[in-house]
């Protein structure tokens, strides 16, 4: 069977000149580039200079106030778990189970007991949420019957081991506190 030589795509490379083969002209006009972006990035360029939005991290950090100032953080951006606590500083969780069922990650892990209180049967004795299983998908705050989980907007989630990125009751009830005026929209 013959080929139609309209279908044929020639891909042998062109010939390599003696300027290609030195290299050096390649190299200077990347380097060009390279020192035009970063002049760009220093301000120095007035002609690049409103299109480029540098956050010099750690010092500097794209807040929600970002946003509402046109950044290019998104307003829907959901990250870090917190613990609601009630008016009473308790725990909201009433250890339905329901945000571990939805979760597709299985990352969520509860454990029930009698609560101390007389207006829920339970609460969770243990809550741990390990996050870099979590695809930070939301289902747990949709499934969450009395909104005692949710996302906020902290995208910074460090830590050295896999046992430190497992967020305890403690430690989302922490993040509760630090994170009570912040939601994402
Ligand atoms: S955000 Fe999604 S993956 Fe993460 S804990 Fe909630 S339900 Fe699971
Ligand atoms: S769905 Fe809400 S109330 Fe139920 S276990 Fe999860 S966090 Fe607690």
């Amino acid at each position: 069977m013959t080929t139609e030589p309209a279908n044929i795509v020639d891909v042998t490379p062109a010939p390599m000149s003696r300027g290609d083969r030195l290299f050096l002209p390649a190299i200077f006009k990347g380097l060009g580039t390279t020192l035009r972006h970063t002049l760009g990035n220093m301000g120095r360029d007035g002609k690049n200079k409103k299109n480029i939005h540098v956050v010099k991290y750690p010092e500097e950090r794209r807040e929600h106030r970002d946003v509402l100032e046109g950044g290019s953080y998104a307003p829907t951006f959901r990250g870090v778990h917190r613990l609601n606590k009630d008016d009473q500083d308790r725990v909201k969780c009433v250890a339905c189970f329901m945000c571990a069922t939805a979760c597709p990650a299985n990352c969520i892990h509860i454990v029930a007991d009698e609560a101390p209180w007389d207006d829920r049967e339970k609460y969770p004795k243990q809550f741990d949420i390990d996050e870099l299983r979590c695809i930070f998908c939301g289902m747990c705050e949709e499934a969450c019957p009395v909104d005692a989980i949710e996302l906020t907007p902290r995208y910074e989630i460090v830590g050295l081991t896999r046992n430190e990125m497992i967020f305890d009751k403690t430690k989302l009830l922490e993040i509760f506190d630090q994170t009570i005026d912040e939601k994402p929209m």
